[in-house]
C-alpha cells in the first residue's frame, strides 16, 4: 500500500467530490438526507468572497448520483460569476433536490430541506429554480430564513421574469449600440426562440420598440397567443436559426448554439435568456466572434432574476430591482469594450471581469 504523507497526495477519483471535473475550488458542498421525508439534497456552495452564496434549487430525476452532483457544482460555479459580474454583494452557490418534482414533492420535505439550510447559518441562501416554485419556497421558509423567490404577499418579488426580461432588453440595446452607433431597435428585426416567462416579456419590450418580431416555440397554443397579442410573426423551430434577422435572442433551453446552426446564423447580434445558451462556451463564443457576431453573454444579461431575489435581502423593492437590471447595459458595453482592447472575445472578457472583482475582494481582506 502506498503511504500517503499529505492531504495534498491524496488520490482522487473522477466521480468523487474533490477529484470531480468540475470542482473548481469549491468552498462546501454539503449532502443531505432524510429518511421519512425522502429528502436527498446537495447544496454546493462555491465562493463567498463577495457575500453569501444565493441560488436556486433545481428539482431534478437525476439518473445518478454522480449526474446531480456535477450538475450543481456546474451550476453554483456559474453563479459565483453571475453574481460578480452583475457587481452584486452575493458569492454563488446552488442546491439539487434529487426526485421527480410531479410526484415527489411534500411540505414536509421542503420544511426538511430549510432544516439543512438554517445549518448553514446563512452562508447560503435558495431561491426557487426548475422544478421548485415559490410555493415550495413558503415550505421551506417555515424552517429557514434563508430563503429568497417568495411570493409578494409574503414581502418576496414574486416571478423575476420581468426583471429577467429587462436585464435582457438591456444587454441587447448595448449590443446593438456596439453594433450600429446607436442603441435604437426601432425598425430591427429580432427573433425570439421560447416565448415562455422571459421571452414574453422580452417580445413585449422589444415590439414597443417598433422592432419586427419573429416568434417560435415548441408551444404551438403559446406561440399564437405572443404573436396575436404583439403583432409577432411565427416560424418553425428550425427555421430560426436560418432567419436574415438583427438580433437572435435564445430565451428556451441552454446549449441550443451549436458549431451547425451558429454557421447558419444571418444576424449581427445574440442576446437572449436562456442559461448556458453556448454548447461550448469557449469554442462557440470564438465562432460567434469568427463571424462577426456581437454576442451578450448570457450569464450577465439574464441576471435580473438574481437581482429581483437579491433585492429581496433588502426589503423587495421592483423598482430597484429593475434600476439595477438597467445596469446591465453599461457592464455589456464594458464587456465589448475590453473584448476589443484585449482581443478577447466577450464570453472571456466577462469571465476576466467577475475574476478581477472576486480577486481584489479578497486582496482587500
Ligand atoms: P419557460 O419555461 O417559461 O419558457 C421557456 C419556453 O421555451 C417555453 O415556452 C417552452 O415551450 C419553450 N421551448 C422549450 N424548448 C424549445 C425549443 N426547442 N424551441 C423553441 N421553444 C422551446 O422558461 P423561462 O422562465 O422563460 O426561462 C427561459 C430561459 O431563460 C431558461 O433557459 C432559463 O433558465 C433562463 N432564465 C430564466 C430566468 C427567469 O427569471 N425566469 C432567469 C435567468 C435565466
Amino acid at each position: 500500500m502506498i503511504e500517503v504523507k499529505d492531504a495534498k497526495e491524496m488520490k482522487t477519483e473522477p466521480n468523487s467530490v474533490f477529484g470531480n471535473g468540475a470542482f473548481e475550488n469549491h468552498e462546501q458542498v454539503t449532502f443531505c438526507y432524510d429518511e421519512e421525508s425522502g429528502l436527498k439534497a446537495i447544496i454546493a456552495i462555491h465562493d463567498t468572497t463577495l457575500g453569501p452564496a444565493l441560488g436556486g434549487t433545481r428539482m431534478w430525476m437525476y439518473k445518478t448520483e454522480s449526474e446531480a452532483l456535477l450538475d450543481v457544482l456546474r451550476l453554483s460555479r456559474g453563479m459565483t460569476y453571475k453574481a460578480a459580474i452583475s457587481g452584486l454583494g452575493l458569492g454563488g452557490g446552488k442546491a439539487v433536490i434529487i426526485g421527480d418534482s410531479k410526484k415527489d414533492k411534500t411540505p414536509k420535505l421542503f420544511r426538511k430541506y430549510g432544516e439543512f439550510i438554517e445549518s448553514l447559518n446563512g452562508k447560503y441562501i435558495t431561491a426557487e429554480d426548475v422544478g421548485t416554485s415559490t410555493t415550495d419556497m413558503v415550505s421551506v421558509r417555515e424552517t429557514t430564513k434563508h430563503v429568497t423567490g417568495l411570493p409578494e404577499s409574503m414581502g418576496g418579488g414574486g416571478d423575476p421574469s420581468p426583471v429577467t426580461a429587462y436585464g435582457v432588453y438591456m444587454g441587447m440595446k448595448a449590443a446593438a449600440k456596439k453594433c450600429w452607433g446607436t442603441d435604437s431597435l426601432k425598425g430591427k428585426s429580432v427573433a425570439v426562440q421560447g416565448v415562455g416567462h422571459v421571452g414574453e416579456n422580452l417580445v413585449k419590450h422589444v415590439a414597443q420598440e417598433g422592432a419586427k418580431v419573429f416568434i417560435t416555440d415548441i408551444n404551438e397554443e403559446q406561440l399564437k397567443v405572443i404573436a396575436a397579442k404583439y403583432g409577432a410573426e411565427i416560424t418553425g423551430l428550425e427555421e430560426i436559426y436560418d432567419l436574415n434577422v438583427d438580433v437572435y435572442a435564445p430565451c428556451a433551453l441552454g446549449a441550443t448554439l451549436n458549431t451547425e446552426n451558429i454557421n447558419r446564423l444571418r444576424c449581427a447580434i445574440v442576446a437572449g435568456a436562456a442559461n448556458n445558451q453556448l454548447a461550448d462556451e469557449k469554442v462557440h463564443g470564438k465562432l460567434l466572434s469568427d463571424k462577426g457576431i456581437y454576442y451578450a453573454p448570457d450569464f450577465l444579461i439574464n441576471a435580473g432574476g438574481l437581482i429581483n431575489v437579491y433585492s429581496e435581502l433588502k426589503g423587495y423593492n421592483r423598482k430597484a430591482a429593475l434600476e439595477q437590471a438597467e445596469k446591465i447595459y453599461a457592464t455589456t458595453l464594458e464587456i465589448f469594450k475590453m473584448a476589443d482592447e484585449d482581443n478577447i472575445t466577450t464570453v472571456e472578457a466577462a469571465n476576466k471581469i467577475a475574476e478581477q472583482r472576486i480577486q481584489s475582494a479578497k486582496s482587500v481582506r
